[in-house]
């Protein structure tokens, strides 16, 4: 029985700030005095629209996106994504540039594979275990997308740097560092994220899309897999995922009203990060798993001197109220997902738990 909120490590779902989860509370049985539920309301209600709204002017304002670039709420996780993305933009005699930098990289070349659509690894980093980001990459000069995934969730490594594509729109999976950081927006043509690390609760995947990869986009594909069907409609060609995106707008809210926006937010996530990584560089104890230039400010992965250790440390963790700290199943090892919504005082407690637990072990 846990009595209080714990300090939450979890990769996805994830953390979401405490003051979004007490304003769902606080409005839960009657939103906006409408005497319902959000819940329980119509998606073509006024009360709907203006929380749909708000949440796309919010991206909007956070990414300064000029009125090129389209939000949309999409069902089926980001994993749905890696299908679309090759579906809507590689017709027969296309190729595009895919960059596989592990787990979730390879699920989506993967889909590109399954779809017998033309594409390349332009590069990876498997030759030492998806520990780093591979740099001075040569894509092709007639791709039509170069694929990429901006934050390893699973080995714990991140871009701090997109590549220079030479003008070939960037398509990049962001599900766990999305609204991290100020992005150079004029590099991509299509972000997506699955809402469960960063954003909101699972259910919902946000895709930002440039008008020029609509205009490329396949038109033979089923209405609910084209990008075009949920741009012209405002995400609500079905019923959207009215809680998801209510749960977001919330979020992006808490980043501009409480944090100041992305280039604070940026910070702040680099003080934690930074927190982490160097009380582990300033001993041999715990062992991050990703080289120094890659390593995700995000998710922080890390090994103990053996797995009984690691074990024991995970165990310890959970009874000091230190939650999620199990890397994934594929890699063992030990993981702390730090989005935005964990704050300093979480870093700080870990970072003394893992003090004591190395006097003892050692
Ligand atoms: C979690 C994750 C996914 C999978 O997201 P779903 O919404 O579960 O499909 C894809 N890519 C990255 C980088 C992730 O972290």
């Amino acid at each position: 029985m846990v009595e209080h909120r714990i300090h939450n490590f979890n990769a996805g779902p994830a953390a979401l700030p405490l003051q979004v989860l007490e304003e769902i509370q606080a409005n839960f049985l009657n939103f906006d005095h409408s005497g319902m539920s959000i819940t329980e309301i119509s998606h073509r209600s006024s009360y709907f629209d203006k929380v749909i709204n708000d949440a796309v002017e919010r991206a909007k304002r956070l990414l300064k996106l000029d009125d090129r670039y389209h939000v949309l709420f999409l069902q089926g996780g980001a994993s749905l994504q890696f299908a679309m993305v090759p579906m809507n933009f590689l017709s027969m005699n296309d190729s595009a540039d895919y960059v596989n930098t592990g787990t979730w990289a390879g699920k989506a070349i993967k889909e590109a594979q399954i779809l017998k659509k033309n594409h390349r690894v332009a590069a990876s980093s498997e030759d030492k275990d998806f520990s780093y980001i591979p740099k001075e990459i040569k894509f092709s000069e007639n791709a039509k997308y170069v694929h990429l995934t901006s934050n390893n969730t699973i080995k714990g490594t991140q871009y701090y740097e997109f590549p220079d594509t030479k003008g070939i729109p960037i398509v990049c999976d962001m599900s766990s560092d999305i609204f991290s950081r100020p992005l150079d927006m004029e590099k991509f043509g299509l972000i997506y994220a699955g809402a469960q690390k960063n954003l909101g609760p699972s259910g919902t995947c946000m895709v930002i899309i440039r008008q020029d990869m609509l205009d490329m986009e396949n038109k033979d594909l089923p209405t609910m897999l084209k990008y075009s069907t949920h741009a012209s409609k405002n995400s609500m060609y079905n019923t959207p995922p009215c809680f998801g995106i209510y749960t977001i707008d919330l979020v992006l809210k808490w980043i501009e009203e409480e944090i100041g926006g992305l280039e604070k937010m940026e910070a702040h996530n680099i003080q934690k990060a930074d927190a982490l990584y160097d009380y582990m560089d300033s001993g041999n104890f715990y062992r991050p798993t990703a080289e120094k230039y890659s390593r995700s400010l995000m998710n922080v992965t890390f090994r103990l001197p053996n797995e009984d250790l690691e074990k024991k440390f995970i165990a310890q963790a959970m009874e000091k109220g230190l939650g999620g700290l199990k890397g994934h199943r594929s890699v063992g090892g030990c993981r702390a997902s730090i989005y935005n919504a964990t704050g300093m005082e979480s870093i700080s407690a870990l970072v003394q738990f893992m003090e004591a637990f190395e006097k003892e072990n050692k």
